[in-house]
């Protein structure tokens, strides 16, 4: 039986080697933390099959320039003289095409596709996740808002996908227990939640019974070659010998690339969230358009998140980000009287950004056994379990379930 080294156990680790586990591969995840400090616990859970078009965007870049002069708006790229920084917002602003755009949603749009079903499956057998398919509602205040989502239902129908507008009635009557200060909204029915802390505990235990062994706290010293082949990754807790190395180090990949003499541009994008209770009860996922505010009811709770810090990567919190999100809240649903979290309630998380805002699955030219998972950006939760499969299938020299070359983490080499 091949052997595997995942560097890494975000959720994109954990669904690899869920599914090599799956294909009797011997499965080993270092990680330089606890396998819980990463980006998984606390983002908004949200599976958005809706979602296909990349945050490398036209219009994007106006807007972000907008947002920059505002210490509470959604985006917010901290500027600083840094090569790599430097770098990432060219290749960033090179990407933000509508021919990019377009050549990217198919891409986007059967990963998504394919997660979806596979997250079906799981949740059938593993009800625990707590997968609810209620869809996602996109809420606008402003004229802008609604011509920019009325405009991303139209790809969304040519695509394929099913998009409802909505009026101010039809989504008062979808949330009846809200007040809502909106123009109106779009429901995408595909779209689906579940509990990020939930499914990562599920896959924790499941891979520790099939046997993968985890080890948390280990430092990448550096790799060991032969020829065109990594054989040994080592560590400050020893040597780890690999048939295979995959790298799904989340927004540090560009680092451990670095390490195997691969570029690898990628930037955390980070960003808050926070619990608060559901009362007057939140019926199901939603967006807050402009104020980019991602709000998600579990039961009795629900959670708020928000903003996109391009930063380098580190786990500061700046409050008035939150406030940025905190201050959505009531402008939205103006009879949810949320409570402002103290600072120790607030999670952070890094999202692993790549310029042009689509990820990096899969070979390296450089390397003959070395892979990348990683760069899902915004997509994390929602693309994992369809990257660890067609990860899986690439090492198994299987036809992949989806088209992945646009995805090659060469195409910056
Ligand atoms: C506020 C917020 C809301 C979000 N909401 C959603 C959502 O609704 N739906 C969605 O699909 N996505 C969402 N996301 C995005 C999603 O959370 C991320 O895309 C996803 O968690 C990234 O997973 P990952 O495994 O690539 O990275 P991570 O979770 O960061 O995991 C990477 C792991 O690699 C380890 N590591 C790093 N470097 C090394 C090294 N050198 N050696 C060993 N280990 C290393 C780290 O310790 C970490 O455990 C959200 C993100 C945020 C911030």
């Amino acid at each position: 039986m091949s052997s595997v080294t995942i560097i890494g156990g975000g959720i994109i680790g954990l669904f690899t080697a869920y599914y090599l586990t799956e294909a009797g591969f011997e499965v080993t995840i270092l990680d330089k933390g606890d396998l819980k400090d990463n980006c998984t616990l606390g983002n908004a859970g949200m599976l958005v099959p809706s979602h296909i078009i990349p945050l490398a965007s036209p219009g994007i870049i106006g807007k972000g320039l907008r947002w920059m002069m505002s210490s509470t708006s959604p985006f917010y790229i901290h500027p600083r003289l840094d090569r790599r920084l430097l770098q990432w917002c060219m290749l960033f602003y090179k990407a933000a095409t509508p021919k990019h755009v377009a050549h990217s949603i198919p891409y986007l749009k059967n990963l998504n596709l394919l997660s979806k079903s596979l997250y079906l499956g799981i949740a059938e057998q593993h009800p625990e996740i707590g997968l609810e398919e209620k869809g996602l509602l996109m809420l606008y205040k402003t004229a802008a808002g609604e011509l920019e989502e009325k405009e991303f239902v139209h790809v969304a129908r040519q695509h394929g996908l099913e998009a409802e507008i909505l009026s101010l009635k039809e989504v008062q009557a979808l949330e009846p227990n809200l007040e809502l200060d909106v123009l109106g909204g779009v429901l995408f029915p595909g779209d689906a939640h579940l509990n990020p802390a939930a499914l990562s505990g599920f896959l924790l235990r499941h891979l520790i019974d099939k046997g993968v062994q985890m080890k948390s706290h280990v430092q990448i010293l550096d790799f060991a070659a032969s020829g065109k082949k990594i054989t040994t990754v080592i560590t400050d807790q020893g040597d780890f010998a690999a048939d295979h190395v995959m790298v799904c180090a989340g927004s540090w990949s560009g680092e451990v690339a670095r390490k195997l003499k691969i570029n690898l541009p990628m930037l955390g994008g980070k960003g808050y969230s926070f619990v608060a209770d559901n009362l007057p009860a939140i019926q199901r996922p939603t967006i807050l358009t402009e104020e980019r505010v991602a709000v998600t009811p579990y039961g009795d709770k629900v959670r708020f998140g928000g903003t996109m810090e391009i930063t380098p990567a580190n786990s500061s919190i700046n409050m008035n980000r939150v406030k940025g999100i905190h201050a959505a809240i009531s402008r939205y649903y103006t009879n949810f009287d949320c409570p402002f979290p103290k600072q120790e309630d607030v999670w952070s998380g890094l999202r692993p950004c790549s310029p042009d805002g689509l990820p990096y699955i899969g070979y390296t030219q450089r390397w003959e056994n070395v892979l990348f998972g990683t760069g899902h950006s915004m997509m994390g939760i929602s693309l994992a379990p369809a990257t660890g499969k067609v990860l899986t299938e690439q090492l198994l020299n299987r036809k992949e379930s989806v088209m992945t070359d646009a995805f090659s983490p060469d195409r910056y080499r």
